[in-house]
């Protein structure tokens, strides 16, 4: 602790990042990366881009990009907003449409980021809870009056809220933004981007760090009302405005283009993930039926973090958040099939081997 800092920086508890070993041998099942790699396409944009324009700025308006989700979504440009990763927009949105000391709403098991950035701008948090098997109760989230963030699939749980329930919680509180994280949306769910035409406090936000196979890059979408989207470009022209690099707007663009790659690896995990779960059930799991790119279960025998550890000593890395009510729950991203086959017997040579103490 230093005497220079701020109080809110004594305060905050910053976000923990899922571990990012150096060692490659490892199976990396902690930090809902995509197991395939982005597309040759894209690859190639952005080794054209490394050129000496380098020299001068990126754009500022990412118009590439906005033109290529523009044409993939059917949304006008003037409705999306690029950031550095959906983080930074999460980060832009708290500073954008709340003032200190106003109520921020979400569920009380999600996203933990949420509740840090509420922390750094000085917001209230109003934590709505969910049921024992974590599903959202849709009353709980009508006629609130306030701000409300909500991941769809939730995380890390993996559950999914209709169309229908998202348009019900956005029309029943029609003075506040709702904030719709949709960071696994292609892995089962239904975009939420159409309600944005008729409702002008939905903000819709996506991540290229999942389906497109680019956490390294560093890009998210949002997509909103015009009035909303200013909104966020004040924030970012007040912080910096440069946060897209001319690499990863190469990259982004040529995603959105070559979409079709993404929508196939998507299925290929899905297939997996079903496949798993089902497995793991067989082996006496609760397993969270996911709509996402990982699986959120518990053993009713041997303890959560047990099994964390015993897979860590056997090179597989996993989720496990030592929190209430989900202490005993891992949450394991899905990886290639020869990956998640070799997870799979280690759980069972972990079953077999270990007494419930
Ligand atoms: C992964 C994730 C993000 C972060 O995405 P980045 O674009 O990598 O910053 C945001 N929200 C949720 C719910 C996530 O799981």
């Amino acid at each position: 602790m230093s005497i220079y800092w701020s109080r809110a920086i004594r305060e905050i508890v910053p976000y923990t990042p899922g571990e990012q070993p150096q060692n490659k041998n490892l199976i990396k099942l902690n930090t809902n990366e995509n197991p395939y790699p982005p597309s040759q396409k894209v690859l190639s944009a952005m080794h054209e881009a490394i050129s000496g324009d380098l020299r001068l700025y990126p754009d500022p308006d990412c118009n590439k990009v906005r033109a290529a989700a523009s044409n993939l979504y059917g949304i006008p440009c003037d409705h999306i907003f690029v950031g550095n990763g959906s983080d930074e927009i999460l980060a832009f949105c708290f500073k954008a449409f709340f003032d200190p000391n106003d109520v921020i709403a979400f569920p009380e098991i999600t996203y933990s980021f949420y509740e840090v950035y509420a922390k750094l701008f000085n917001l209230k948090c109003n934590k709505i809870p969910l049921t024992d098997n974590f599903d959202f109760e849709i009353n709980c989230f009508l006629g609130l009056n306030q701000g409300i963030v909500l991941a769809n699939p939730n995380a890390p749980t993996g559950k999914l809220l209709s169309i229908e329930e998202i348009e019900k919680i956005v029309k029943n509180n029609p003075s506040n933004i709702v904030i719709i994280d949709e960071a696994y949306i292609d892995f089962g769910g239904k975009t939420a981007i159409e309600l944005i035409k008729k409702y002008g406090n939905l903000l819709i936000i996506q991540t290229f760090s999942k389906f497109r196979s680019l956490a390294g890059l560093r890009i998210g979408l949002a997509f909103g009302h015009a009035d909303l989207i200013e909104g966020l470009n004040k924030v970012k022209n007040s912080f910096n405005s440069y946060t897209i690099d001319r690499i990863a707007l190469a990259g982004a663009e040529q995603s959105l283009i070559d979409n079709e790659h993404c929508l196939r690896n998507a299925e290929k995990i899905i297939q997996t993930r079903d496949k798993i779960s089902k497995r793991l059930k067989n082996m006496g799991f609760y397993v969270v039926d996911s709509n996402a790119n990982f699986i959120f279960m518990s053993h009713p025998r041997i303890e959560a973090k047990r099994i964390f550890n015993e897979l860590k000593s056997r090179g597989i890395i996993v989720r496990y958040f030592e929190k209430p009510k989900i202490d005993n729950y891992l949450r394991v991203s899905i990886g290639t099939d020869d990956e998640m086959d070799i997870f799979i017997n280690q759980i069972h040579e972990i079953l077999s081997t270990t007494s419930t103490s």
